[in-house]
């Protein structure tokens, strides 16, 4: 068992919405060197984005994020710090697999039910993205590989992952302590020693993973949506835009739709960051959340309130009922993350195969709404992350450093960044973008875990701890293991059984009687 805390969470994405508006606060303190009157910033990250800002204007939540997480020039994820890990007690954050074997062995677990009840397939390939330290894959496949015709049926193993330090990690632990990564096409590769014969790839996108003539995949995404980038939109119900204005977008100059006159009408602005200066107010994400904590006197950049509309503002907010339904609402606050629908729907599509071209003939009725792909619908994806099970996340971009939650906006780089995943987005975007597929959940961490057999897991590790050595040890080990379980299975209000949620993407069987439901979703194993 591991670990003893876990990766903090804020309630405020649970509230109902819209949320209130967010408010201005009184002027930041800059920071000047002594001896020059050259800024200072945080971090040599919060410097070259600052500058960049000066030749850009103000930019994206989600390129701000993007920098701070995988920028290869000192980005959260992507730098190297000696000494320095994000994951542990000693770092910034735990994760549930880092807290407790048994979740891996679970999660293990649910992919062979599922292997199970779609007919055995021969041929699988793993796929995980944002895999950590591997210690989730770590114990994944540590339980596969005691099912022999489902670890038999494993081709290969693919890992989706921007750190190179973490793939480092993921190797040694995947692969054997020696592990030595080759080079490939698609990134890199290493033996897995727990799946004899077969080979662990690595590479940086989703997108390089073959798609065509693949083994069934069978797809998990652990705490990876969480961190990635969101835009934020404010609803303005009397917005100003001019209705003469343009923007310029990598299409061309774009009109925003509106009607002919200049008379006050509901837009979506987009809120973008900018560096603080001696003038600065803030227009912040926080000021809705009892847990959060107050903007800081050391933040180097702020949230801005675009007054132009921008590419993205013009399109993402109205690619759903859901955002365009709460349009009117005053300070109305959505967060949208287009690169999180572009994954689902990747999952979905190596799944359930894509949706066919449209029909050139519109008059000629269609005589089949399958897809072109050549196998049928098969595979399965499990996400497994936090956030609200309905509503639409506002206001939870939040960093979290040393186990704390801290400003975004400040030390660029070295805070980790996350924001909740909004589940119902993400099946919408799984439905659209395959026919072939159906979405279970999002249900809480606790149902699921407790479906899959948590408590007799954790009483069977109970009763094996004798082995293991003297009687004080013995009744650590059970604290630890008793312990880790009660957290996973929290459903306190901020508790993690509550805050976590799973959702399942599966294939859509045309024809089959009823819905069969997965495992952990009110289904059984078949
Ligand atoms: N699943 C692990 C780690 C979660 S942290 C666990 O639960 O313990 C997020 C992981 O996603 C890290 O491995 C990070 O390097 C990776 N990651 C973050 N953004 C990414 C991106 N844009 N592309 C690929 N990997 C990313």
């Amino acid at each position: 068992m591991r670990g003893n805390s876990f990766r903090l969470l804020r309630t405020a994405a649970l509230r109902p919405q819209p949320r209130k508006p967010a408010c201005s606060l009184p002027q930041y303190g800059i920071r000047w060197s002594s001896s020059s009157a050259e800024r200072q910033w945080s971090t040599p990250l919060a410097k070259s984005l600052a500058k960049a800002i000066e030749t850009t204007g103000p930019i994206s939540v989600a390129a701000y994020m993007r920098q701070c997480l995988t920028s290869p020039d000192g980005g959260y994820y992507t730098r190297q710090t000696p000494g320095h890990d994000q994951f542990g007690a000693k770092g910034d954050f735990i994760t549930s697999p880092e807290i407790s074997q048994v979740f891996g062995e679970l999660v293990g677990i649910w992919l062979y039910t599922e292997w199970l009840a779609q007919g055995k397939s021969d041929r699988v390939q793993v796929i995980e993205v944002g895999p950590g330290r591997g210690t989730l894959l770590d114990d994944v496949l540590r339980t596969i590989s005691s099912f022999k015709g489902f670890a038999q049926s494993i081709e290969a193993i693919y890992l989706v992952e921007a750190s190179p330090h973490l793939r480092s990690q993921q190797a040694k632990l995947l692969s054997g302590t020696e592990a030595v990564l080759q080079e490939t096409d698609l990134g890199w590769k290493a033996r897995s020693k727990h799946i004899p014969g077969c080979d662990i790839h690595w590479c940086e996108d989703i997108r390089f993973i073959p798609k065509e003539s693949s083994p069934t995949p069978f797809i998990l995404a652990h705490e990876f949506f969480d961190a990635l980038p969101i835009h934020i939109f404010r609803a303005v119900p009397h917005s100003h835009i001019p209705a003469s204005s343009t923007t310029l977008t990598p299409t061309g100059p774009l009109k925003p739709k509106r009607g002919p006159s200049s008379e006050p009408s509901p837009q979506w602005h987009e809120l973008l960051v900018a560096p603080v200066t001696a003038s600065s107010t803030t227009t912040t994400t926080f000021s809705t959340s009892s847990t959060a904590p107050p903007p800081s006197a050391v933040d180097d950049f702020h949230l801005t309130l675009s007054k132009a509309p921008t590419p993205h503002s013009l399109y993402l907010p109205r690619t759903s009922a859901r955002y365009e339904a709460l349009a009117t609402t005053p300070d109305a606050t959505i967060e949208i993350s287009p690169e999180s629908l572009s994954y689902i729907a990747d999952f979905a599509v190596r799944i359930g195969g894509a949706n066919p071209p449209p029909s050139p003939t519109p008059t000629t009725p269609s005589t089949t709404l399958s897809s072109p792909q050549a196998q049928p619908p098969s595979g399965c994806a499990l996400i497994l992350d936090y956030g609200p099970a309905t509503t639409i996340p506002a206001a939870t971009l939040r960093g979290i450093r040393s186990h704390h939650a801290t400003s975004p906006f400040a030390s660029a780089g070295l805070v980790d960044l996350s924001a909740d995943v909004d589940f119902v987005a993400l099946a919408e975007a799984a439905l659209a973008a395959s026919p072939g597929v159906e979405v279970h959940g999002p249900v809480q961490q606790a149902d699921f875990l407790e479906s899959l057999g948590i408590g007799e897991r954790v009483a069977g590790l109970v009763r094996g701890k004798g082995k293991s050595g003297g009687k004080e040890e013995e009744e650590e080990m059970v604290r630890r293991i008793e312990g880790g379980w009660k957290r996973l299975v929290d459903r306190g209000p901020a508790g993690m059984g509550r805050i976590y949620k799973a959702m399942a993407v599966v294939p859509h069987r045309e024809g089959v009687k009823g819905v069969r439901r997965p495992v952990g979703f009110g289904g059984d194993v078949v």
